[in-house]
């Protein structure tokens, strides 16, 4: 109850759970995307020194990549103002994916899906090029704008951009409006 709570209300986060996420960025053993390969069967499109990107094993449209940071970020509750950065080059990274697929911006989506509803706690980018391949799919991934002060309205999936905006304003991404 107490995890559904802090989920919902990441403000509400206690102060020694503050302290645990932080520098526990270093590969985690237990954590399939601590381990990204081709060796350990994904199928690696894009790798620098810092993210690798694979292609979605369930894809939910025509083109549906995850970029991943190497470090273990648990997920985007646990980004703060200065993860604004690290999660532009997720976005440029996705954005240069589906251009070399010659999606055009208008048919290209990303973003994070937001614990509890996400499916493996370490931080991916979804990069997609629409359109979905049905409605149940497309569900995944609502879009909800934010109203006034909110870049975000109440949805389980927040759009890179909201993300981006959100972290630079110092506030931290939640289920709730934010
Ligand atoms: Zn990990
Ligand atoms: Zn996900």
């Amino acid at each position: 109850m107490v995890d559904l709570l802090l989920s919902l209300f990441p403000c509400f986060k206690s102060v020694s759970q503050e302290s645990a996420s932080h520098g526990a960025r270093k590969p985690l053993n237990t954590c399939k995307f601590c381990f990204v390969s081709k060796e350990k069967g994904f199928n690696v499109i894009y790798e620098d020194e810092d993210f690798v990107a694979f292609v979605d094993r369930k894809p939910a449209s025509t083109h549906h990549f995850l970029v991943v940071p190497k470090a273990h970020i648990v997920s985007v509750r646990s980004l703060k103002q200065a993860d604004a950065e690290l999660v532009k080059s997720m976005e440029v990274i996705g954005n240069e994916l589906l251009e070399s697929k010659g999606i055009p911006p208008e048919m290209r989506r990303m973003g994070f899906h937001i614990p509890p509803f996400n499916s493996v706690y370490h931080l991916h980018l979804h990069v997609q090029g629409l359109p979905y391949l049905s409605s149940g799919r497309a569900a995944k991934y609502p879009y909800c704008v934010g109203q006034g002060d909110n870049s975000k309205g109440l949805t389980w999936f927040a759009e890179v951009r909201q993300v981006i905006r959100i972290l630079e304003q110092g506030k931290r991404v939640g289920v709730l409006p934010c």
